[in-house]
């Protein structure tokens, strides 16, 4: 059976959604995913993508009386057994059967890494809030956050290091094949100039790609050559502690 994971659906246009399975809650017996599909997601815990099996169902009884607009459930991950929350819209209540629509909103999501270590300490600082912000879908405070993050980067980096940075963003538009259109406010955000009231507006889809570019960009620019310089260094150290040594060829 095919495992559905939901973090690719959520990035999707909600009117896709209810093209996939259907999620009902049945009077006589309970949650009922379609068929043909299993439950998969990231897990907010062990961070495994993961079979997700429901721990603790809303009562049918209890929610036709209620009508809430929203109810939550609990799913167990299959991979370390924590709870996962979710919560869902309830789409329609009927006789038998109250459906719900499948969109729904992880209540802890899965937190973004990063090796904070080998950036400037104040950039280090802006992007781990940023992440914090992404983590918990406040889409535009993380492209805020970002574009100081990076501000921070350029003003470390210098004029060149900035340009150097302005290609390898470029680079990456290239190599994941996104349009100018697409691309110009992830651009606005990184390099943007004007104050934060010139920032865009991100929905999903354009904060995880300014995600991914941004962790793209701090990596060539920092984390690549830190570790390369520490490598480096390493072997310098063990070549200057072996002088005097006979070589053993
Ligand atoms: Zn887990």
């Amino acid at each position: 059976m095919p495992i559905l994971l939901a973090r690719d659906i959520l990035r999707q246009e909600p009117a896709h959604l209810d093209a996939f399975m259907a999620i009902k809650i049945e009077r006589d017996t309970g949650l009922r995913h379609s068929a043909e599909e299993q439950f998969g997601l990231e897990c907010p815990h062990c961070g495994i993508y993961a079979h997700m099996s429901p721990q603790s169902v809303p009562n049918f009884a209890t929610l036709t009386e209620d009508k809430p607009k929203h109810c939550g459930m609990v799913y167990q991950c299959d991979a370390c057994t924590a709870p996962v929350f979710l919560k869902f819209a309830v789409k329609n209540f009927g006789d038998d059967t109250i459906e719900l629509h499948r969109n729904f909103s992880e209540l802890e999501r899965p937190k973004e890494r990063f090796e904070f270590s080998y950036l400037p300490k104040q950039t280090a600082l802006l992007f781990r809030e940023a992440l914090t912000c992404y983590s918990s879908n406040s889409f535009n405070a993380f492209a805020s956050m970002c574009h100081r993050a990076a501000a921070s980067a350029f003003e470390s980096l210098g004029e060149n290091g900035k340009l150097q940075a302005f290609d390898e963003v470029m680079a990456a538009q290239d190599i994941a094949e996104i349009n100018d259109d697409s691309f110009e406010p992830i651009k606005k955000v990184i390099f943007g100039s004007g104050g934060v009231d010139d920032l865009p507006n991100l929905n999903r889809a354009q904060a995880g790609v300014l995600l991914e570019v941004l962790k793209d960009m701090f990596y060539q620019s920092f984390v690549r050559r830190g570790k390369l310089n520490r490598a480096i260094k390493v072997r310098r150290f063990f070549v200057q502690d072996g002088k005097g040594m006979k070589s053993s060829a």
